[in-house]
């Protein structure tokens, strides 16, 4: 049928060399583009024509498979896509045949409606595959490096596009009332945290402990507590014990009754926290629960003890000079 000597003509041509491919890729021209629109507009297609285009389209990845339009278009083209898109959605909605279409959950709200309740009881009483597990055991320790990875990235790149949502997810809590606050957990709740912390993974609780102990607590003062007691410190206890008349200063238990109910004498509590500093003026008769009670809001408590104690003095001074 062929010749031998018969070169076919388009023999070594490429995309590149091939004038006609080079045709086809130039842009259409304006006119064209309008032409082309003009003609699609309002078109229908056929039920038979859909489905060929579905199982022509079926197993095609789209060219934006996982991109977003911010990565495609920059943060602002791809709001002003947002928003074309949502006029559009919203004109469509707006529609009569649609609206009559799209009447059927008008009214229903998330108490009301039969499928929101369906699905909640659905997941009712489902225990999540993955509860108590951390990462490591699910997955092994290198695995869950990657996973962890993955998502430490994955979050750094979604606040680089928009460093507002660091900000919201840092201050979400920021400056609100603790949920808690004002109330009492009741003594169920209070054994279930007690059993859950002893049964605690032993690694997290060191880390636990590691993250609110030394240097990053809030009460830490430069470590004083760690030092020795000054060494004249029985003796001057007695005498401040002896000032105040053995007598808790808070809540004015006394002696006795202190040794009866702890089994020890009454605290001397320095005022400052420092207990290097034994001044009289820094010493005070406290029993145990309220030493205990006064660790916490620090400034407030060296504030009120150190007026107490002025206040004492200037009254002793006053009646010495009656
Ligand atoms: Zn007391």
């Amino acid at each position: 049928m062929f010749r031998k000597d018969r070169i076919p003509w388009n023999k070594g041509l490429t995309k590149e060399t091939d004038e006609r491919v080079a045709k086809c890729s130039k842009p259409h021209s304006k006119k064209w583009n309008e032409k082309i629109s003009k003609a699609k507009k309002g078109r229908a297609f056929s039920v038979k024509h859909k489905k060929n285009i579905s199982i022509s389209c079926k197993g095609k990845l789209s060219h934006r498979k996982g991109i977003t339009l911010e990565e495609e278009y920059g943060i602002e083209k791809a709001k002003e896509i947002k928003q074309k898109i949502s006029i559009r959605a919203k004109k469509v909605m707006n529609r009569p045949e649609v609206k009559k279409k799209c009447g059927w959950s008008k009214g229903l709200t998330k108490e009301t409606d039969l499928r929101v309740k369906h699905q909640g009881d659905s997941r009712k009483g489902r225990v999540p595959h993955n509860k108590g597990l951390t990462f490591e055991k699910e997955y092994g320790i290198d695995e869950a490096n990657k996973l962890k990875q993955q998502i430490s990235d994955s979050m750094k790149k979604a606040f680089e596009n928009d460093p507002s949502l660091y900000e919201k997810s840092r201050s979400g809590r920021k400056g609100k009332e603790s949920p808690m606050k004002g109330k009492q957990r009741s003594p169920e709740t209070k054994e279930k945290i007690k059993k859950a912390l002893a049964n605690l993974d032993p690694d997290v609780k060191r880390r636990k402990i590691e993250a609110i102990s030394g240097e990053r607590n809030h009460n830490w003062r430069g470590g004083i507590s760690n030092r020795p007691y000054g060494y004249k410190f029985k003796k001057l206890k007695k005498k401040i014990l002896q000032r105040d008349d053995y007598i808790c200063q808070f809540c004015f238990i006394t002696n006795k009754e202190h040794k009866e109910k702890v089994g020890d004498s009454l605290h001397c509590h320095h005022i400052d926290y420092d207990r290097q500093n034994c001044e009289e003026n820094n010493l005070i008769t406290l029993c145990s629960s309220c030493n205990a009670s006064v660790n916490f809001n620090r400034k407030y408590w060296t504030n009120y003890f150190q007026t107490l104690l002025s206040v004492v003095d200037e009254e002793i001074y006053l009646m010495e000079l009656c």
